[in-house]
């Protein structure tokens, strides 16, 4: 029995995490799913509240064939600490599975055993592009699972992310 982690902010969750989660899933049994910066929200770099994202993602895993667990985690103040604080709010996992450079390294730095995960056609599915896409009003449907669609319109996610950004260009913080 492999548990595995995986970890990303899915502002939104798109298609390309979904590729990756399906692909990793073969060498899995189950998978936690991490909702990294759970505590960040209404911004454009972060628009969707962990709660948002948990009905994004939990519609869409669905479909594959995995056992699932979704966690929110926040973020905290203290990298050093950080792995700790994921294993104190995660089901127990044996592997964590990682493109990004700082995590991979906190894993390595607390002894668990971390890879990298694939990589599925980043040029097209990246969540800051679909963002911009939301914010410009151009199509952005087909790069996200439609359950996600779905999730997103549920709660007017385009409005408000587009409202954040006004309110972010009137008090002159671009991010
Ligand atoms: P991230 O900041 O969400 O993503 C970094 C970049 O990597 C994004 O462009 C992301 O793409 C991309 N990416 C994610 N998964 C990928 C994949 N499978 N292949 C290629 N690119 C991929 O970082 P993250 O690694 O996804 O999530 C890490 C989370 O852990 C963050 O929420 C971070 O705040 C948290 N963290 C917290 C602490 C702390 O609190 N001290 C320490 C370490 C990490 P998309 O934008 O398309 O998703």
């Amino acid at each position: 029995m492999t548990r595995g982690f995986y970890v990303g902010r899915f502002q939104p969750y798109h298609k390309g995490h979904h590729n990756v989660i399906d692909e990793i899933s073969d060498s899995l049994n189950e998978l936690v799913i991490g909702i990294g910066s759970a505590d960040k929200s209404h911004t454009r770099r972060n628009p969707f509240t962990a709660g948002e994202r948990y009905v994004m993602i939990s519609r869409a895993v669905e479909e594959l064939d995995i056992t699932t667990h979704i966690v929110p985690i926040e973020d905290i103040d203290r990298n050093a600490i950080w792995v700790s604080h994921v294993q104190s709010l995660c089901p127990p996992f044996d592997i964590a599975i990682s493109n990004n450079p700082l995590v991979i390294q906190l894993f390595q730095d607390t002894d668990v055993e971390v890879r990298e995960g694939p990589i599925f056609d980043r040029s097209r599915y990246q969540g800051t592009r679909i963002r911009e896409l939301m914010i410009q009003q151009e199509k952005w449907e087909h790069l996200v699972p439609d359950p996600t669609v779905e999730a997103i319109h549920e709660v007017g996610g385009v409005t408000r992310l587009r409202q954040v950004v006004e309110s972010d260009d009137f008090n002159g913080q671009r991010e």
